[in-house]
């Protein structure tokens, strides 16, 4: 790979079919390496092992080949990497960056209930730290008795080592990096000894990703992806964030309301070069990414 070259991806999660709104996303990704004569990959996000599915899975390359893409071999699956996230964590750890969370989402609520009032980020109400408060022996003993416990980021910890941060979002320049805006985000779940936020930032990294191409609904995760590229000694990749298809009532497509999949299109008998001019593709054919 020259170090100029353009690398993107899709990266979907497989806990249910892909819709249009996914092969719209897919094929921005795949267009962007065709123009740039770059290369596509596809990556498996599966760390939610309890809503992943091998049929779902199956399902996804089943319908991106249809629908006329390919992609450089072997995938990525996250599941298969949990060894890394881990050592990524021991990391931050060993910077004082992440401290453990025994709460519960009823603890968060009652707390924040107790507060009055408590800052807002875009996916609710910021957590309000408790656990960051706890002394040393308290952890501990917490630690000790086995209670089941997440890993959240210090973000104020991480924003002043990271210093003032921007990322290049493509169509609209750069972007500063607000990075509180989710407070002391969640970064390894009781669960899975990982997050969302961590494993794609990792992964993107890993696999030379030097254009992240995903749905608007991601951009405000960017502003911790960015800060974790700093404290993890990252490459900075440029960001893409495309807008979402609607439904004829303006809401966005989404799985859980049974927006119509690419299988049961297919299953119809649609035509996938169609399928990509509706999607704005049509020319998509003439000149394929690299993929090797
Ligand atoms: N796996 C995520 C999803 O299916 C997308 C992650 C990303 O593109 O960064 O919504």
């Amino acid at each position: 790979m020259s170090d100029s070259e353009t690398v993107t991806r899709f990266a979907p999660s497989p806990t249910g079919r892909l819709h249009l709104g996914h092969a719209f996303s897919a094929l921005t990704a795949y267009a962007a390496a065709c123009r740039a004569k770059g290369r596509f990959l596809l990556r498996i996000e599966d760390i939610d092992q309890g809503r992943c599915r091998p049929e779902f899975e199956q399902a996804i390359y089943d319908d991106l080949a249809w629908l006329g893409l390919d992609w450089k071999r072997p995938v990525r699956r996250q599941s298969e990497h949990f060894d890394s996230y881990r050592e990524a964590l021991d990391r931050l750890r060993d910077m004082g960056l992440v401290y453990p969370c025994f709460c519960t989402r009823k603890d968060i609520a009652a707390e924040i209930a107790a507060a009055g009032s408590a800052p807002h980020g875009p996916d609710g109400p910021l957590y309000p730290g408790t656990c960051r408060h706890l002394s040393a022996a308290e952890c501990q003993q917490r630690l000790a008795s086995g209670a089941p416990f997440a890993l959240r980021l210090d973000a104020a910890t991480a924003a002043a080592k990271a210093g003032p941060l921007r990322w290049v979002e493509q169509g609209k320049g750069e972007i500063a990096v607000d990075a509180l805006l989710h407070g002391d985000v969640v970064i390894a779940r009781k669960d899975v000894p990982t997050s969302y936020h961590l494993a794609v930032t990792l992964d993107d990294a890993v696999q030379g990703v030097t254009l992240v191409t995903r749905g608007e609904d991601l951009l405000p995760a960017t502003h911790i992806h960015r800060l974790l590229q700093a404290v993890l000694g990252l490459p900075v990749p440029e960001y893409r964030h495309h807008k979402l298809l609607t439904d004829a009532t303006g809401k966005r497509l989404a799985k859980r309301d049974g927006a119509e999949g690419l299988a049961s299109l297919r299953q119809k008998g649609a035509d996938p070069a169609a399928i990509r001019a509706r999607l704005g593709f049509g020319d998509l054919a003439v000149a394929a990414p690299t993929l090797t």
